[in-house]
């Protein structure tokens, strides 16, 4: 007997109302909308309201987030962000990063993400402390959200003697992904082989901080191009901001973006960060400063947005909602049609879920009950009016506004 039925619920590539089974955590019935009924143990009349497998947040960071308070200064541009972070992280604890994460996380949860990539970051100025904070909480909240961590070598590798120690050590704890930020290192070609060598060495995807300015000239994506062929990581490699290939003349924009579709490079655009920290050099003609995102995609790229972060010297915005930043996205990269709303919802599910190798993932049968009832009955209002959730599951649990909160106590 079903253990739950989700009657009458609309979904993203189905026209007609669907009823959904759940048993035993996985998604075990699918059928068009009925009267007749499987013998369920209970039932939940959807009433035709959008039901999206639950959200995922492709990039984030938790361990600098919410720093506002602790900010006498703004950053006017990523140096200064970069050098304002890293005098704040000084004085971060565990107890604080802790604290600021589980901030996010209650937040997400509660907005019905289901799955997160976090970048976590070592070096000698916070060493493990982070690194030892996420691998915690990716254990206790593990019923809630499906936690990845990037082993994020923020302040550079080779530029900061020991991170890379750090980064192996972090991998052999358990972090699931290698990341790179070549643009913060003494010289990003060695900063990419590194990396590369790395991944290869522990059987691990790649996703990089990339090519964040407006130059057309700081193009480490084509270096990423011809290492993700050479290392055969087709698929298995993401890059974030690649702001610069916004600013590339467009015919040989279309060229790299065909490149990238060719190996399957996954994009992040981060558009809450792109938009404010870019385009600052510009006193006429301003750019928006971001990756191209319609060039991209009718090249083929898998092209997702992630939150980025949360209040911060890089973002002093955010709320934790994917759906906010595919609102902005919507409003930035001009995608304001239903077709677009359909891609900017499935960017944030589908397309995030493989940018980052989930296999347990949709609303099909076989996969994790992971769901979320929205309180909207057209799809376009859920980028709209980035609704009430009406009910969230996780592996077929129901998760409450209150999870985190007594997960945490129980353990
Ligand atoms: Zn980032």
């Amino acid at each position: 007997m079903i253990d739950l039925l989700l009657h009458n619920v609309k979904s993203l590539h189905c026209d007609s109302l669907l009823d959904v089974g759940i048993e035993n955590g996985k998604i075990v019935y699918l059928s068009h909308s009925k009267s007749e009924v499987p013998n369920s143990k209970q039932i939940i009349e959807g009433n035709g309201n959008v039901l999206l497998p639950g959200l995922v947040e492709s990039h984030i960071h938790l361990d600098k987030a919410f720093l506002l308070d602790k900010m006498n200064e703004d950053a006017t541009n990523l140096n200064e962000a970069i050098k304002l972070t890293a005098q704040l992280k000084q004085g971060f604890t565990k107890e604080d990063i802790r604290e600021r994460s589980l901030k996010v996380l209650k937040r997400c949860v509660d907005y019905g993400v289901t799955h997160m990539r976090c970048h976590v970051e070592v070096d000698p100025i916070i060493q493990m402390k982070s690194m030892e904070v996420h691998l915690e909480l990716k254990e206790q909240l593990k019923d809630l959200i499906d936690i990845q961590i990037v082993v994020f070598p923020q302040e550079g590798i080779f530029k900061q003697k020991g991170t890379a120690d750090l980064m192996r050590e972090s991998l052999i704890m358990g972090a699931d992904v290698v990341g790179g930020i070549p643009y913060n290192d003494r010289d990003p070609i060695e900063h990419l082989n590194f990396v590369y060598q790395l991944a290869n060495e522990f059987g691990k995807p790649l996703d990089f901080h990339v090519d964040f300015s407006d130059d057309p000239n700081q193009l480490a994506i084509l270096d990423i191009i011809k290492l993700t062929h050479l290392y055969q990581m087709e698929g298995r490699v993401a890059v974030g901001h690649l702001t610069s290939l916004g600013s590339v003349e467009h015919e040989k924009a279309r060229q790299i973006a065909s490149k990238m579709a060719k190996e399957d490079i996954h994009v992040f655009s981060l558009p809450a960060t792109d938009l404010y920290l870019n385009g600052r050099g510009d006193t006429e003609r301003v750019r928006r400063g971001l990756t191209p995102v319609k060039l991209l995609l009718e090249e083929g790229v898998n092209v997702l947005y992630g939150t980025n972060n949360i209040r911060n010297p890089f973002t002093p915005f955010g709320t934790g909602n994917p759906l906010d930043i595919a609102l902005l996205l919507a409003h930035s990269a001009q995608m304001g049609t239903f077709d677009d709303a359909k891609i900017l919802l499935e960017m944030t599910t589908y397309g995030a879920a493989r940018a980052l190798g989930l296999t347990s993932y949709g609303i099909e049968i076989g996969k994790d009950a992971d769901l979320v009832l929205f309180d909207s009955k057209d799809i376009r209002n859920v980028l709209l009016d980035r609704p009430k959730r009406l009910c969230v599951w996780k592996k077929g649990k129901e998760i409450g506004t209150d999870s985190i909160r007594s997960l945490i106590k129980v353990n």
